[in-house]
Formats: C-alpha cells, sequence, structure tokens
C-alpha cells in the first residue's frame, strides 16, 4: 500500500468522533495515569480524534497532537494540532519531556517501522509511553473487500507485538514497566481451525464496520457477506470453543520507557 493510500484511510471521516467503548476509556485512563509527575511537555503522535489530549488537558497539561489525519485532528480542542507524518516529526530533538504512541505502532508500514521508532526516540527528552493491542491475532479480525477481494486487518493493524517486541523497541530508551491491562472476555477469540474453515473453505470474513473502507479500492466494509452452509459450520465451531473457552484475557500492553 502506498503512502497515499495509507493516509487516505485515515482521512475517512466516519472513523472518528465516535463516542469511544468502556474498555478503550479504561485505557485512557490508566494511560493518563502513567504520566511522570516530572514532566512538563508531551507530544502525542498518532493522536487520532484526541481522547487522551482531551483527558491531559483536563488535568492541566498543554500537549501537542499529531496525527496523519486531518479529519482526525478537527475533533480535538487545542490549538497544538499538527499533521504530519511520525516517520518525519517537524520537531527538535529533546523537543518533549514525554512522548506518547498509543494504539500507533500497529498501524505502521514495515517500511518506516524504524524511522517512526527513532523519529520518537530522537524528540522524547525523558520518557515514552506506548500502547499497542496484546499478543494480538491479526487473522481473528480480517475483512475482505467485496469489489477486489483485498483482504486486511479491519482495524488496519500490520503488526503484532510481544513482550520481547515491547521490551526492546528503542535502543537509547530503557523500558522499565510493562504491564498488560484491560482484562476481558475477548469479543472475536476463536482457534486457528474455524478460521481455516470459515476463511479459506468458505471464504467468508466477519470483520464490517460503517467506519472501514478498503485499504486499496476504497469500497467501505460495512455488510457482512452473505453465509452458505461451509461457514455455518464455521459459526457452530466458534459458539462451541467460546462456551469452552471463558478466560479473560487481557487487550492491551502499556509500556513505560526512560532514557537511558
Ligand atoms: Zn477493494
Amino acid at each position: 500500500m502506498s503512502m497515499d493510500n495509507q493516509r487516505k484511510i485515515y482521512e475517512n471521516p466516519r472513523m472518528w468522533g465516535r463516542t469511544p467503548p468502556q474498555t478503550v476509556l479504561r485505557r485512557t485512563e490508566l494511560t493518563t495515569m502513567a504520566v511522570p509527575a516530572d514532566v512538563r511537555t508531551i507530544l502525542e503522535v498518532g493522536a487520532g480524534d484526541g481522547l487522551i489530549i482531551d483527558a491531559l488537558c483536563k488535568t492541566g497539561y498543554a500537549p501537542v497532537a499529531l496525527d496523519i489525519s486531518l479529519n482526525a485532528l478537527e475533533h480535538i480542542n487545542t490549538n497544538m494540532r499538527v499533521q504530519g507524518q511520525a516517520s518525519q516529526l517537524p520537531f527538535k530533538d529533546n523537543s518533549f519531556d514525554l512522548v506518547l504512541g498509543c494504539e500507533l505502532l500497529e498501524h505502521i508500514p514495515v517500511s518506516i517501522f524504524q524511522s517512526v521508532l527513532n523519529e520518537i526516540s530522537d524528540v522524547a527528552k525523558k520518557y515514552i509511553i506506548v500502547t499497542v493491542p496484546y499478543q494480538e491475532k491479526l487473522e481473528w479480525n480480517n475483512a475482505r473487500c467485496p469489489a477486489c477481494g483485498c483482504i486486511f486487518n479491519g482495524a488496519y493493524h500490520l503488526r503484532s507485538f510481544g513482550e520481547k517486541d515491547m521490551k526492546s523497541l528503542f535502543t537509547e530508551f530503557k523500558c522499565v514497566s510493562l504491564v498488560a491491562i484491560v482484562d476481558v472476555l475477548h469479543p472475536d477469540r476463536t482457534i486457528g481451525f474455524e478460521l481455516f474453515i470459515r476463511h479459506l473453505l468458505a471464504s467468508e470474513y466477519l470483520y464490517c464496520s460503517p467506519s472501514v473502507t478498503c485499504p486499496l479500492c476504497f469500497t467501505p466494509i460495512d455488510k457482512r457477506p452473505s453465509r452458505n452452509w461451509i461457514g455455518w459450520i464455521a459459526a457452530g465451531i466458534r459458539y462451541c470453543y467460546r462456551i469452552i473457552n471463558r478466560r479473560k484475557t487481557p487487550l492491551w500492553y502499556l509500556a513505560f520507557y526512560e532514557k537511558s
């Protein structure tokens, strides 16, 4: 996917300004609680529609919000908004005591992933806070475009993170705390066998949302495809698996880094 397409999917106005679920509100609360007392200046890279920025403003900070999407930034009630790329931050080195990258890194294409980490590390003077989905099974949320057949993670997540990945993200910053947060009965939990039947045999991809468009041809993915009998078998397996597996799992990692 080109960078232009990458930007265009996030300019979809239907993606922003929706009421967040309780789990996301809890994540926002835990993220803002992790901000150390000696922090004066904050940058959030990938601020989206500003859930964390708003929470920080309420506690007396004047954070700077950067996002690739102008339509996302429209929702933020602060003048400190910058449209820009995470891989080319328009700030000098050590400009902010703390840099936040929350629900950002899983969206970054492999071609610019390292430069995004380098940029965050350069502009951060003391601390970095990162949140990402906890050991995400990317294929659970696959969507299929009915127009061009493109198969993609419906949340546009391109990468999954484990404990090792999180602890070694930055070279100049040390991971001093890594916690798994917000335990739930994961709404998309399933097993590989069920996905094999659903995706490969029934060609059925469940993910659809009014806010999602195909990253290649921009067709809205807002309707579930019709289900054939193989799809019904997959649905039965999923249902049984969920009755057996009632184990709660965390939704996100919250990682805190300090300059070493
Ligand atoms: Zn398409």
